[in-house]
């Protein structure tokens, strides 16, 4: 969620329309920037029902390393080792083989690659009846 200019005082210029489905938006904006055991699991449990992952991991990616706070189920620090990583390897968010890739390369897996997981795995199982 854009609550990163409540954390460092940035303001970004992104496209931050996203909020207004955001899971998290009547939740209390402090279990996503004091980043305790207890906080981040909880709001890890809020973006895992969250329609917006995909939009909030690209806004949570474009924000300064210093920016603290959970986004699309990330915390601060697996956001800049993400940050780190897209300088080298491309990784598609949002898809089964960006999971992959993240599995492969030893990245966090992010909420929306999890998801895309998740949904690959219930349609192979339909297909096979
Ligand atoms: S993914 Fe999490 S932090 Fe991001 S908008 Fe959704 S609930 Fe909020
Ligand atoms: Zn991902």
């Amino acid at each position: 969620m854009p609550h990163n200019e409540l954390s460092t005082g940035y303001q970004s210029t992104a496209d931050t329309s996203f909020i207004l489905e955001a899971a998290c938006r009547n939740h209390d904006t402090r279990i996503f920037i004091d980043e305790t055991d207890t906080n981040i699991r909880q709001a890890r449990k809020i973006c895992d029902t969250c329609p917006v992952t995909q939009d909030c991991l690209e806004y949570g990616l474009s924000l300064p390393t210093s920016t603290m706070g959970v986004y699309a189920g990330l915390t601060s620090r697996q956001l800049n080792k993400m940050r780190v990583a897209q300088q080298t390897v491309f990784v598609r968010h949002g898809t089964y083989a960006g999971y992959c890739k993240e599995r492969r390369h030893n990245l966090p897996i992010c909420d929306p690659c999890r998801q895309a997981n998740t949904q690959y795995h219930v349609e192979k199982k339909r297909r096979r009846g």
